[in-house]
Order: structure tokens, then sequence, then C-alpha cells
């Protein structure tokens, strides 16, 4: 096959395709989920403000409003596994369907449509000209047309293509490996009320989020690790930027890392 007769010819694809993956899932992890979501970090509002249009850039066609991520992310947590949870495994006949219906709640909350109770709406960081610019149809499609023009000029045949809807789609498509998948595969380190499971035992494709299992029991820690080999490629950038005074950490994380590591021995006597 032609794919692989030249495979150098795949290279600039492959980069962008990449590159694009980690950097919107950076925006997704480090400023709608960690930040926006859970408070794991504080931040001023020049930074804040940086990471709005870092989102903005990253996310693209796909961009997500760090607001409604964040509401509807705290009602997952609040309500994980029920009929309110806006995205589960439980409630969907599959990925697609669930992701249809976490993109329909999103659009009801973003159109003012659903109105969500106030506990879940406080310190919700809002940046009213980038997420209106952000969810507009037409920076979509700007952006869409940004992806066709570098696939029409770089991709070597017709079947890299089929890599084009993960890149448009791919904030959704992030979400959905979570949201779906950790919610039905893995392992778990604590036992809880909920099907929260570590995807991956050492996770760099999604970034630390795949530990979900620890992230359901720790929502706010800036560390989605909890064993030797849990590496949470995130947690040194949120210490490194934390150390640079971008955003400040609320805790040292040595205390934070103690009391985790006592209370996770203590789960495992309990499993
Ligand atoms: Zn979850
Ligand atoms: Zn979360």
């Amino acid at each position: 096959m032609r794919v692989f007769y030249r495979s150098i010819d795949s290279v600039p694809i492959l980069i962008f395709f990449i590159v694009h993956w980690y950097l919107s899932l950076f925006s997704q992890s480090f400023f709608q989920h960690r930040y926006s979501a859970h408070g794991a970090f504080k931040m001023g509002p020049r930074a804040e403000k940086f990471f709005f249009i870092v989102a903005y850039v990253t996310q693209g066609s796909s961009y997500l409003s760090a607001k409604v991520y964040a509401l509807m992310h705290r009602l997952h947590h609040a309500y994980t596994d029920t009929e309110l949870d806006p995205h589960s495994p439980a409630y969907s006949k599959n990925v697609f369907d669930m992701m249809w219906r976490t993109r329909r709640i999103y659009l009801d909350i973003w159109k003012g449509k659903v109105q969500v109770e106030e506990r879940f709406s406080k310190n919700l960081p809002d940046w009213p000209v980038v997420d209106k610019l952000g969810n507009s149809i037409i920076s979509r499609i700007a952006w869409v047309g940004v992806y066709v023009a570098f696939y029409a000029a770089f991709a070597p045949s017709i079947w890299w293509w089929l890599l084009l809807p993960v890149q448009i789609a791919s904030g959704a498509v992030h979400g959905a490996i979570i949201n779906w998948y950790a919610h039905k595969y893995g392992y778990i380190n604590y036992k809880m009320r909920n099907t929260a499971q570590n995807l991956f035992s050492v996770d760099v494709l999604m970034l630390g989020e795949s530990y979900h299992n620890n992230h359901h029991k720790y929502p706010s820690s800036i560390n989605f690790g909890r064993r030797w080999h849990e590496l949470d490629p995130l947690y040194p950038v949120i210490r490194v930027l934390g150390w640079m005074k971008v955003i400040q950490l609320k805790q040292p994380a040595l205390a934070v890392a103690h009391s985790h590591d006592h209370e996770l021995e203590h789960d495992h006597h309990h499993a």
C-alpha cells in the first residue's frame, strides 16, 4: 500500500496530529478540568486570560467554554452514574450516543436553556469575548478550514483523512475516552460508590486524566497519580508553573502527597 510505501511522506500529518492531540488535551486537563471545574490551583486575571487564549488556539474547532465545561463536570462529580450525570455509560447506548448527549447538554447550558443549581456555579472563570468567539459556528468552521488545508497540503493518501474527524472533535474525543472507557474499564485504588477506574497504569496518552478512580477520590488534587507507576505528566508542569508564580498552588504538595499515601494504604486494608 502506498501509505507504507513512502512513510516519510506521512511525517507532517503525524506531527500535526500528535502535537494537536497533546496541546488541546493540555488545555482541557489543565485549564478547563483541573483549574475551572476543580480549582486545583489559582491564577490571577492575566494568567487566566492567557490560558483562555491558549485554549482557544489549541482546541480550535472543538473549543470548550471553561464555564460550561466546569458546570457540567461538577454535575458529573456530584451525580456520577445517575440519570443527572451529563455523561454516563449507564444511560447511553454507546460512546457516540453519550457524546451526542453530552454535546446537547453543553449547548443547552451555553444557550442558557438549562439552569444549573447555584452551588455548582461558584468561581467560574469567564471571558465572554473569547467564549463567544470560540463557540461561534464561524470560528469552528474556520478552524476546520485550517485543518483541511493542512491535510490537503500534506496527506500522502486518502487514508490519512480518517484522522481529520478526530482533530476536528478533539475536545469531545478526549472527553469520551475518559467519560466512557474510564467508567467501564480499568483498575481501582479506592473503593467508592461509582464506576470510576484507572484506565491505564501508566498514562502518557491522556496526560494523567486516565487515573480516573484516583481523580474521583481526590478531585482537586494537582497530582492525579497515586501509586509509583502512575505518572501524571501534568503534575510536574503544574509544580513548575507554581514555582514560576504563573499560578498559585494551594498547599505544600509534600503534605498532600503524604496524607494521600496514608489514605491509600488505609483504603487498601479495607478493600
Ligand atoms: Zn468520572
Ligand atoms: Zn474531575
